[in-house]
Order: structure tokens, then C-alpha cells, then sequence
């Protein structure tokens, strides 16, 4: 149940129980003094006919008076009445109080009634109490003692309700926000892992549950952040490790040239190959961490403009052809590739075939073979890389896209990376409006999926000759 509801109740039941409770008893007690009126009514009546019925059998011995006292005492004596027996003439012929004298001086006139002999003389009975009626006071008392009761039950009620209330709401209000609160400090002080148990789904689980997804999302930023910075202070040591290496292989080859070292045509040439290849590797580096600081500060430029798929990728696969033949690489187009029209800078697509098929390369098989395929599947282009190389660990084919992520193997084997060409990769394919994914297993190979959007329908699809 929500919050607001349970204050509502709260609310509501601590107004009108107390209320029902009074009323309750009130009704409840001023039924038991019906009861108790009606049985005492009942008593007196019973008593009355009793003095009645032995007024009229002792009647013989009335002259008598202490005779007629001791026929009549049995009936008077347990409820402490008088009685006084007068005639029709108003002599009286027999007063209780003539024989006992009563201590009570508040004796009052209860009952008057008449009876008959069998002579057919009226008697005129009195009888005077001091306890048997319901006197009005008695009853105001009664009224005020059920009215007091009745308001304290209330009162008890309204206490409990209170007291009820409160520990219940400081147990699911005040105790959640305690340990907010808790929580809160321990972020403070840098502990991330305390949870809060709370799994009710009102307002404060709503918001703990929000507390905990912020929480959740700091610390997955802050380790991304330690990632970063672990990886950025690995990058600088690879730089400084990736510079010094080619360039003092240059520098020995160099020197060896200069030396003197170098006899014939034959090992200048090997010395040469030596030095350019190594130049390669420099320049690539520079390169890479020329584009990547571009990426960082959001200042990748993008040429785009309509071009042929089909046109695009063959002048691609065309100018890579050269380079993959003298690295004794086999690549295998599926053609036809489709030809439709795609919005993308040619400049920045080609930079990403380079990046992937020099990975292909360089995590490749000692017989390296890359397939090269293009789909059109409604209005996205799917493009297809795929290697029969070192294969990625299945856990590894989504950070591969990460700054400075380079796989276990890479890194210990000197592939000569930096971990930012698939970055790079992946920058210049969002930028097309596109997406870029791996799949792959140790072992079996690596498939790169590009798939970026069409700008118009296929126009015609090439089959070796195209329409006039
Ligand atoms: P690097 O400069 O290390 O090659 P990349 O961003 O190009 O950086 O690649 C990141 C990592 O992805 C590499 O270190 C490597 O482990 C893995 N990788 C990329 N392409 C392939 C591939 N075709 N086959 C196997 N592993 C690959």
C-alpha cells in the first residue's frame, strides 16, 4: 500500500475509532443499566407482594404487634424496609418502625398500594426504603459513571491508535530514510556496496529503488573512470615503448648504413625494407593518436556526400588489393555487391576498411584469408569482414570497441597496436548514423558486422555487367 494511503488511514482511524468506541459504549452500558433497572424493578415488585401476602395472612395477629412484626420482619429485614399498615380510616394499626428503630435517617416513601381482606376491610400499606428505588440521583450518577467510562475507553483507543501509528510509520517512514541517510554517508566516505533493504514498492521503494539505480550508475562510471585512467596511463607507457622501439631499429639501421656496415645491393635493400617498415609502424601510431584526439575533443570532421556502394567499396577493396597481395593475403569478395546509395565521407569509410582488414592482418592466420560481403536488408547497407585469425574472447567482442582496449593476447604478443583503431572504427560509424559490432570465439575466427543506412532504394544490382 502506498504512503499517502496509509496516512489517510492513519488519519481517518485516529477520528473516527475513538468516536465508535464512545458511542459503542455508551449504548453498551446504558443497555446493562435497562437491564439492571428492570431486574430491580422486578425485585420490588416481587418484595411488595410479598409484604402484601403476609400482611394479609398475619392480618389475624395485626393487634399483635410484635407477633405480626415477626411474621413480617423476614420479608423486611434483607432490603431494610419500613412499613406502616394503616386502615381505611387512616388509624394505624402497625409501624415497623415501633418495633426496630432504623439508624437510616434518608428513608423515603417507595410504595402505597392497597389490599382487601377476607373480611372485606381496606388496608392501607406503606412501604419506605433507602435503597431499593432507583432514586433520580442515583441514576444521574450511574449516567456520569457510563459517560466517564465511555470517554475513557475513547481515550484509551485514541492513545493506542497514536502510539500504534507512530511506532508503525517511524518503522516504514522514518527507518527507510534513516537508512538513506546511512547510505548517503557511507557514499561519502566512498563505500558504494551499501545496499538498502527495502523492497516494498511504495513511494520510499520507488525512490530507494532510484537511490540505488544512481548509486548502481556512479559506480559504474567511476570504474569506467578508473578503467580510462588505467588504460590512458598504459597507453603513455605503449606510446613511449611503441616510439622508442621502431625509432632505435631506424636509428641502428640507419647508422649501420651510414657506418659503412651495409656491402651490397642486396642487404641495403633488406636494411631499406627494415627502415620504411618500421616508418609505417611510426607513422600509423601518430596517426591513430592523431584521430583519437580528434574523437576526444568532438572534432572528427565529416565529408559526407551521396555516393555508389557499389563504387565505393570496390575503389576501397581496389586500393587495398596491392598491399593485402604483397602480405600474401586472400581475399574473396561475394559479389555482386549491392549498389544503393549511401550518405558517408569515402575518406573516413575507407579509413575504417583499412583499420579492419590491418587488424585481420596483424591477428590474422599464418594463411590469411578475409571475406569481404555486402547485404542490403531493407533500408540498411550490412557490410562483412570476416577473418580466419586469432579469433576474440566472446567477452572481449563489445570493449574491443573501448579507448585503449587491446586484448590479452595483443598485449602480450607485440602486435604493435595502440587499442584505437576499432575505437576510431566505431566513432566514424556513429557519425554515419550507423553501428558496428564483433562476433567471434577464441579460435574460430572474427566476423566485423558494419550496418549503416541507405539514403536511396537499390537502383540496380551489379552482375558483372551494368544496364545501359
Ligand atoms: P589494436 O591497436 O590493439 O589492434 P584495436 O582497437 O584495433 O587496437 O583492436 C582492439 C583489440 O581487438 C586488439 O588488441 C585485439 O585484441 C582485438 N582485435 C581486433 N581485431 C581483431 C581481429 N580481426 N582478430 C582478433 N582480434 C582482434
Amino acid at each position: 500500500m502506498g504512503l499517502r494511503p496509509r496516512l489517510i488511514i492513519a488519519f481517518l482511524s485516529i477520528i473516527i475509532l475513538p468516536v465508535v468506541t464512545i458511542f459503542g459504549a455508551l449504548s453498551f452500558f446504558s443497555y446493562q443499566l435497562e437491564q439492571i433497572e428492570e431486574e430491580q424493578n422486578n425485585e420490588i415488585e416481587s418484595v411488595l407482594k410479598e409484604i402484601n401476602k403476609t400482611v394479609l395472612e398475619s392480618y389475624d395477629v395485626i393487634t399483635d404487634t410484635t407477633q405480626f412484626y415477626k411474621e413480617i420482619k423476614p420479608v423486611l429485614q434483607p432490603y431494610n424496609l419500613e412499613v406502616i399498615v394503616s386502615s381505611q380510616e387512616e388509624s394505624v394499626l402497625f409501624q415497623s418502625t415501633d418495633i426496630v428503630q432504623n439508624n437510616s435517617n434518608s428513608m423515603f416513601t417507595m410504595r402505597h398500594s392497597q389490599v382487601q381482606t377476607l373480611d372485606g376491610e381496606i388496608l392501607n400499606i406503606e412501604i419506605k426504603s433507602n435503597s431499593l428505588d432507583l432514586s433520580s440521583e442515583l441514576s444521574y450518577n450511574k449516567i456520569i459513571t457510563v459517560i466517564v467510562i465511555s470517554f475513557s475507553s475513547g481515550l484509551v483507543v485514541l492513545i493506542l491508535l497514536i502510539v500504534g501509528w507512530t511506532l508503525y510509520i517511524s518503522k516504514t517512514i522514518l527507518n527507510p530514510l534513516k537508512q538513506i541517510y546511512i547510505a548517503t554517508e557511507e557514499m561519502r566516505e566512498g563505500n558504494l556496496n551499501y545496499n538498502i533493504g527495502y523492497n516494498k514498492r511504495d513511494e520510499i521503494g520507488r525512490f530507494i529503488k532510484g537511490f540505488n539505480t544512481m548509486r548502481d550508475h556512479l559506480k559504474q562510471s567511476i570504474a569506467k573512470q578508473q578503467l580510462y585512467e588505467k588504460n590512458r596511463k598504459e597507453l603513455i607507457a605503449t606510446i613511449s615503448h611503441d616510439l622508442r622501439t621502431p625509432l632505435q631499429s631506424i636509428k641502428g639501421y640507419v647508422e649501420g648504413i651510414n657506418d659503412g656496415i651495409v656491402q651490397n645491393e642486396e642487404m641495403k635493400k633488406r636494411y631499406l625494407h627494415v627502415i620504411l617498415s618500421k616508418t609505417n609502424q611510426l607513422n600509423r601510431l601518430i596517426d591513430d593518436l592523431f584521430e583519437f584526439s580528434k574523437i576526444d575533443l568532438d572534432q572528427l570532421v565529416m565529408e559526407k556526400q551521396l555516393v555508389s556502394s557499389d563504387e565505393c567499396f570496390t575503389n576501397i577493396l581496389q586500393d587495398a588489393e596491392v598491399d593485402l597481395k604483397q602480405k600474401q593475403v586472400q581475399l574473396v569478395v561475394k559479389r555482386p555487391i549491392p549498389d544503393v546509395v549511401i550518405n558517408i565521407d569515402p575518406k573516413r569509410m575507407e579509413q575504417v576498411f583499412t583499420n579492419l582488414l590491418d587488424n585481420a592482418i596483424r591477428y590474422g592466420a599464418s594463411e590469411i584469408e578475409i571475406t569481404f560481403a555486402v547485404n542490403v536488408h531493407k533500408m540498411t547497407l550490412e557490410i562483412y569482414i570476416i577473418d580466419n585469425g586469432d579469433g576474440i574472447a566472446e567477452e572481449d567482442t563489445e570493449r574491443i570497441f573501448e579507448h585503449f582496449y587491446r586484448g590479452e593476447k595483443s598485449r602480450s604478443r607485440d602486435h604493435g597496436g595502440t587499442g584505437l583503431g576499432l575505437a576510431i572504427v566505431k566513432s566514424i560509424i556513429k557519425a554515419h548514423e550507423g553501428e558496428v559490432w564483433a562476433e567471434s570465439k577464441i579460435g574460430q575466427g572474427s566476423k566485423f558486422v558494419i550496418v549503416i543506412p541507405v539514403k536511396l532504394e537499390v537502383t540496380y544490382i551489379y552482375t558483372g555487367s551494368k544496364p545501359d
